[in-house]
């Protein structure tokens, strides 16, 4: 059975902090490919961003081009809105049950899993994969099916940050991939 690892997010922009912890996922668990899911409108979490779905699916796809095992997933993307995670997981194991998915995300996430939707059913349905975050504990609200909690390296860095960082005209650009730096550029994202 392929295994496949689910990374969810907005995405906007993608950066190093996500490259890091779909590989240290796919490493730990040697799965085969990463799916890099964003989603249409996050509920669970606010966006204070006017960047657009078209612009946020162009920087994933210019993301995933550099590892031969990532790839884009729109599944979330063309469903009706609001998507909720466990919906979405849902249907996805549905359709493709010849799949043995995961799912993969910061320890900011899993400090406020609580906060998701159907989150004690999503924590039953597929192991999960926590990639360690700077200024957040380890710590869940709720039992797993499976939890792997990788701790080698915390990255801090955030879309947050980047937008801003890009707003006064002090970004780092070693925090993107040059393909996602020059997208930005030319769009003029977050200026
Ligand atoms: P924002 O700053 O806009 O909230 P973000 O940097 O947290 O964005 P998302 O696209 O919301 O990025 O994150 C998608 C997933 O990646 C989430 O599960 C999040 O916890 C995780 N993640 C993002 N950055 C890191 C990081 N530096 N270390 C570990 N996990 C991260």
């Amino acid at each position: 059975m392929k295994k496949v690892g689910l990374l969810g997010g907005t995405f906007d922009p993608p950066h190093i902090g996500h490259l890091v912890m779909a590989e240290e996922a796919r490493l730990e668990k040697s799965l085969d490919e990463i799916w890099w899911m964003p989603n249409p409108f996050p509920p669970h979490k606010e966006i204070n961003s006017a960047t657009s779905e078209e612009n946020r699916l162009d920087l994933v796809k210019k993301m995933v081009d550099c590892h031969p095992s990532f790839r884009l997933c729109t599944f979330e993307m063309e469903r009706p809105c609001p998507s909720y995670t466990t919906d979405t997981v849902k249907a996805l194991m549905e359709e493709m049950p010849t799949i043995q998915f995961s799912f993969i995300m910061g320890g900011d996430s899993l400090e406020n899993f609580h906060k998701w939707y159907k989150y004690e059913e999503l924590s039953e349905l597929l192991p999960f994969i926590v990639v360690a975050r700077p200024g957040y504990r380890p710590t869940h609200p709720t039992s797993f099916r499976e939890l792997t909690i990788i701790n080698n390296i915390k990255l801090d860095v955030s879309s947050t940050e980047i937008r801003h960082k890009i707003k006064i005209g002090a970004l780092n650009r070693f925090l993107l991939t040059d393909a996602v730096y020059d997208y930005i550029r030319e769009y003029r994202l977050y200026e």
